[in-house]
């Protein structure tokens, strides 16, 4: 298979979503809970693109953190007419617990998009892979 970046925006979210490489779709992107592969099993494309590359994926953490929180407020709240006193404390552990338990998926979803955005930058990820490759040998 001859790695490519996501050719759309869907391909790029399966990729991400299912922690895979997102220039081959076949790596897995993380040896361990948190461990993330230098360098994809399959297709050679190297992950960290830049030192701090993914900080970028903070944004997209907090963004879902904070629209998922707002709509189930809204939709408690009004909809269903649930207490603040019991929707404040939950929802704030809700916001402590779900941008942890949602790391992996965050930084995954960054790296499959800038991919797919990036094109040109993707594939030097592949070259770059295999130079490190080529290091190791
Ligand atoms: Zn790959």
């Amino acid at each position: 298979m001859v790695p490519a970046p996501p050719q759309s925006a869907s391909q790029a979210f399966s990729r991400g979503i299912r922690l895979k490489c997102p220039m081959c779709g076949a790596g897995r992107l993380y040896s361990g809970l948190i461990t993330m592969h230098k360098n994809c099993a399959a297709c050679g494309f190297h992950f960290e693109r830049a030192p701090g590359y993914f900080l970028g994926s903070t944004y997209i953490n907090y963004g879902v953190t904070t629209l998922l929180t707002t709509w189930i407020y809204m939709v408690l709240r009004f909809g269903f007419a649930v207490s603040k006193s019991v929707l404040i404390p939950a929802l704030a552990t809700f916001c402590v617990i779900f941008p942890v338990v949602f790391f992996r998926y965050a930084r995954s979803l960054w790296l499959s998009f800038d991919c797919y955005f990036d094109r040109t930058g993707a594939m030097e990820g592949v070259s770059e892979g295999e130079k490190s490759k080529d290091k190791k040998l």
